[in-house]
């Protein structure tokens, strides 16, 4: 049997999937949210699958509204949906479970079996992750409750990056300060990358750990991933999400003393510039717009801000590529992944239009018309790079991963 419940939980909600790992079937997925308040909401779904295996896109979709306590109250209106609406747990159950947490610090390189003292580590990692670590626990140990008898995974998305070396995840500070605060590149979106950057590796049939390749995971939080043969050499987040790329409400980096002129200037305290930076900058706060849709359709308008956004945007794209390419020594694949990186060429022409003299080369053609959900090459067949879309799914990452420790 190779059936695991994958649950991501923050501290209002937490979402789930039941993943058979041999078939890479969803058989389940949904959604628990307003814990703690009068109405709180249970979606559950049930994926349909045509003859042909393929998933249909539209999944049975239940909708229950009641009061949940806690995340012990929505693991059980979770049961209560298998139980109602299948498939049922007792056909099909999960040999383990497998919890996302967004911070390891540097104690956790890889998905670790959770026992009370891995437990506690996580909550103390709740200093460097105050936004995510402490509704991973609370979902980790309800989990615990409801599922008892079964192992349970965590599965970091700092692990991927734990590999790289120090001069790339040293920050020039004085140590003893950065010492103190644990204050160094941690790199996040690790599971996307890693999942990404083998199924890339299994499309071109050549063993990842012949190819140096970038992973541009461009949605809402985007990053992007220097890997060389298989390990992660660099990454552009850093001590926490908010560096690096351009993203849908995240300025990505800047120079550290804005946030001093903004304190000593503008007044500004810790919380505003916390709000002004990861939630109204990037692309909403150039030009009103987080969706890329929405910035794209405004830009074909001729809206000014929108272009300067998208401008902005690629510009970035490139530097990272350049330094890259640079860290690497040249590459062999470049990958798209995510919401953006998945749906628009544009983008992805823009991150790549200069670096013909690197050995990449667009076929537009092939660009503009990748198709949804498949993995697709859009570079030339001369290209000495090989420049790929890949859908990325981190939930059948973290089962394969749980099933992994789960089992061994
Ligand atoms: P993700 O974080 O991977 O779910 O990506 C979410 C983001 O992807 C959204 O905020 C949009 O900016 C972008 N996105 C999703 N679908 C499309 C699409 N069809 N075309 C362009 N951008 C899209």
């Amino acid at each position: 049997m190779s059936v695991v419940l994958v649950v991501n939980s923050g501290s209002s909600s937490f979402k789930y999937q039941l993943i058979d790992v041999e078939t890479e079937r969803r058989l389940a997925s949904g959604l628990v949210e307003r814990i703690g308040e009068p109405q709180g909401r249970t979606v559950h779904k049930v994926p349909q699958y045509g003859d042909d295996g393929a998933e249909a896109t539209s999944a049975a979709e239940h909708d229950t509204i009641r009061r949940i306590d806690d995340h012990a109250d929505g693991f059980q209106a979770m049961l209560d949906a298998f139980a109602q609406h299948g498939p049922s747990l007792e056909e099909q159950p999960p040999v383990a479970v497998g919890h996302r947490v967004v911070h390891g610090g540097a104690r956790f390189f890889a998905a670790t079996l959770v026992n009370d003292l891995v437990e506690i580590n996580i909550d103390d990692l709740s200093v460097l992750a105050p936004l995510h670590n402490p509704g991973a626990v609370q979902g980790i140990r309800a989990a615990r409750a409801a599922f008892r008898e079964i192992p349970h995974v965590a599965v970091f998305d700092t692990a991927f990056h734990q590999t790289m070396p120090s001069e790339a995840y040293t920050y020039a500070l004085d140590r003893d300060t950065a010492e103190q605060y644990r204050i160094r590149r941690y790199g996040f979106h690790g599971t996307s990358h890693k999942y990404v950057s083998e199924a890339a590796a299994g499309f071109l049939g050549r063993p990842v750990d012949e190819l140096r390749q970038i992973v541009f995971h461009l949605g809402n939080g985007a990053s992007v991933t220097a890997i060389d043969r298989g390990r992660s050499i660099d990454t552009s987040m850093g001590f926490t999400p908010l560096e690096g790329l351009v993203m849908g409400t995240r300025s990505g980096d800047i120079d550290p003393a804005i946030v001093l002129h903004l304190q000593r200037r503008a007044g500004l305290g810790v919380s505003q510039i916390d709000d002004l930076l990861n939630k109204k900058s990037g692309l909403v706060g150039l030009a009103g717009a987080n969706d890329m849709r929405d910035l794209l359709a405004r830009s074909e308008r001729g809206e000014a801000a929108a272009r300067l956004a998208l401008d902005v945007y690629t510009h970035r794209l490139r530097s990272y590529a350049g330094a890259y390419l640079a860290q690497l020594g040249g590459a062999d694949v470049i990958s798209f992944t995510a919401g953006v990186g998945e749906n628009t060429p544009l983008v992805r022409r823009g991150a790549l239009d200069r670096l013909g003299f690197a050995g990449v080369e667009i076929d537009d053609e092939r660009n503009e018309s990748a198709k949804r959900g498949e993995i697709t090459r859009i570079s030339t067949d001369g290209s000495a790079v090989t420049v790929l879309v890949v859908p990325t799914d981190e939930e059948v990452e973290i089962a394969r991963q749980t099933l992994d420790v789960a089992t061994t």
